[in-house]
């Protein structure tokens, strides 16, 4: 089953990260992972360090303004369409 030698791959990702594998365990994670999607993300999280808490805490005031623009821009687009409306033929 798929989901069995996912778990199985998974659970040696950290060894294989430090090359505690033998090569032919390498061998079958590597290919494992050129055709398992998930378990390639999931090696990928594991290889990436993990992100600055210093940009994540700028990134969610910026998350925080677009969304304030987001719903002034729906705001105008409503008053423009209310404009044509009301300065339409009639
Ligand atoms: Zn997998």
């Amino acid at each position: 089953m798929r989901q069995k030698e996912c778990s199985f791959i998974q659970e040696l990702l950290p060894l294989y990260a430090e090359n505690l594998v033998s090569e032919e365990t390498a061998q079958l994670i590597k290919e494992h992972l050129a055709g398992c999607t998930s378990c390639a993300q999931d090696w990928e999280n594991f290889i990436r360090p993990l992100p600055d808490p210093v940009s994540l805490e700028k990134f969610t005031p910026e998350k925080r303004i677009e969304n304030k623009l987001f719903k002034r821009l729906k705001k105008t687009v409503a008053a423009v369409v209310l404009l044509v409306i009301m300065s339409g033929p009639g």
